[in-house]
């Protein structure tokens, strides 16, 4: 149970399936380039529309398979060819049919798409809005390099600069539209209006530095207690815990994490080949979600909140597939809001179902878990800020990051010491998805609030009309939900509900 079954993508990297997968994609990628919109008929405009999601379909599933393959084994050499062939292939599909884009999006057709297909509409609009960030590809794909990783330090000039490329890309985007840097133009690409993600980074930081959190921090802190399990035993308590949790939610919370487990959906040990990190791929619409994950059987309490969280995210993604290759893909400023949910329904769990001695240890795993979620995440993207709107005036040296680095995680990790001084090498977001990690406290913060009207059971609704929230796929919106459940976000309230929110849990 402890590894990926594959096989509903493809048997293997022989199956026949991939070649005629790769044929057919260049036969209709053909059609559909040399198809002139202003010329076609509106019957001609919904078949070439067809042929288009087809051809999308198919990259995003060998796309996925060959990612997950190597995800999972990154020192096979003819896998890592694969890999960055198929990858570098699909991108090259993605550019060429990018005209299709900006044709559908082209006001005078609009009435074309609104008559024929007004489901569709709005979602190419949005394809068309959402420009591709196109960094020097070799750089991109050495990072992933895991020998790289290793002698980290000797190499953090790479990691530099990576930093340096992505934030003067950032910085020029926004100026070309008009921004003042770009810390604006991500927060306008992800749909997060700027003042929202400043109020809630301020807020979470000033919230740390407060008394209520230091007290609370020497109250809760504790060391985690370890007991030696096998990795089985590990995987097969957290599985009941969340299995449990679920059900006293949602029955069809807890069938979507059981398909995961009981259909080799996760991937759970570490490996020395594999991917690090926890997360959940999205694959596409036709194909279940994948988990990564890294447990370590010494710590399988903190490991548990992981599993949920990536299940969390996995739920949303079942949810969201039945919208069709054009809409799934969640927006980030949502993106977090499931994951989160979910971990607080299991916080909400342990405490209620756990004796009183265990209860201390997992009041310190749950501050452990606030911690990283909200406040770590608010200095984190402090640092990206700072960053960016330095690249802004100079290229920036090692010593600028340490730097800027040392000035704004002074006071959540402590006075910065030759350990964590580099610490920032090790934040696979600021490469992988940079300016993502400000979703954390707004997503922590848009989920407290709604785990608030769960637990107060005003609406007696609340897990239809949240079901029904999460299979909207890109549709999902921040505002959405506010609208949805009728909540207010006043900037000087945030403060207070997060304290609120925390005082319940260690009062
Ligand atoms: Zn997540």
């Amino acid at each position: 149970m402890s590894s990926w079954d594959l096989t509903e993508i493809y048997k293997d990297i022989d199956d026949q399936k991939i070649l005629r997968d790769i044929e057919s994609i260049q036969k209709n990628k053909k059609r559909v380039s040399n198809f002139h919109f202003n010329a076609g008929s509106s019957l001609e405009v919904k078949k070439i529309l067809n042929l288009y999601t087809q051809i999308l379909s198919k990259l995003l599933r060998i796309e996925s398979y060959f990612t997950l393959l190597y995800f999972k084994k990154n020192n096979d050499d003819k896998i890592k060819s694969l890999y960055i062939n198929i990858t570098s292939q699909v991108k090259e599909v993605k550019k060429e049919l990018e005209n299709i884009k900006y044709e559908i999006a082209n006001k005078s057709h609009s009435g074309i798409f609104l008559r024929k297909l007004p489901n569709h509409y709005k979602n190419w609009l949005k394809i068309a809005n959402n420009t591709q960030i196109n960094i020097n590809e070799k750089k991109y794909i050495i990072l992933y390099d895991d020998e790289i990783k290793k002698k980290h330090i000797r190499n953090k000039h790479i990691f530099t600069h990576i930093l340096n490329e992505y934030h003067h890309f950032f910085n020029t985007e926004a100026l070309k539209i008009n921004m003042n840097n770009g810390f604006e133009y991500i927060c306008h690409k992800n749909n997060i209006p700027k003042n929202f993600s400043e109020n809630l980074t301020n807020t979470s930081i000033k919230l740390y530095e407060s008394k209520f959190i230091q007290d609370l921090e020497k109250k809760v802190s504790q060391e985690p207690f370890l007991i030696h399990y096998t990795h089985e035993q590990a995987v097969d308590m957290s599985k009941s815990i969340i299995l449990s949790c679920l059900e006293s939610f949602s029955m069809s919370f807890k069938q979507k994490a059981s398909y995961f487990f009981f259909n080799k959906k996760i991937d759970f040990f570490p490996d020395q080949f594999k991917e690090s990190g926890a997360f959940c791929y999205q694959t596409a619409p036709s194909l279940h979600p994948y988990i990564l994950l890294n447990l370590k059987k010494e710590n399988w309490l903190q490991d548990t909140f992981i599993l949920m969280h990536e299940l969390g995210h996995g739920i949303h993604q079942t949810f969201s597939k039945q919208r069709g290759v054009l809409d799934y893909l969640i927006d980030p400023s949502v993106n977090e809001i499931n994951s989160i949910f979910c971990e607080l329904l299991l916080f909400d769990f342990l405490i209620n179902n756990t004796n009183n001695f265990n209860k201390k240890v997992i009041l310190s795993f749950i501050w452990r878990r606030i911690k990283n979620l909200f406040f770590k995440q608010a200095f984190y993207h402090k640092f990206e800020v700072d960053v960016c709107l330095s690249r802004a005036h100079c290229i920036l040296r090692d010593e600028d990051i340490e730097k800027i680095w040392q000035r704004t995680q002074k006071n959540v990790l402590g006075q910065c010491s030759a350990d964590n001084k580099y610490e920032w090498i090790f934040i696979p977001h600021f490469f992988k998805h940079p300016f993502y990690i400000q979703c954390y406290p707004i997503c922590f913060y848009i989920a407290i609030k709604l785990f608030q009207i769960y637990k107060s059971n005003i609406n007696q609704d609340f897990v239809q009309k949240y079901t029904k929230l999460l299979s909207k796929g890109s549709a999902l919106s921040i505002n959405e939900i506010l609208k949805h459940f009728s909540m207010k976000v006043r900037e000087d309230n945030i403060s207070r509900d997060v304290v609120i929110f925390i005082e319940n849990i260690f009062r």
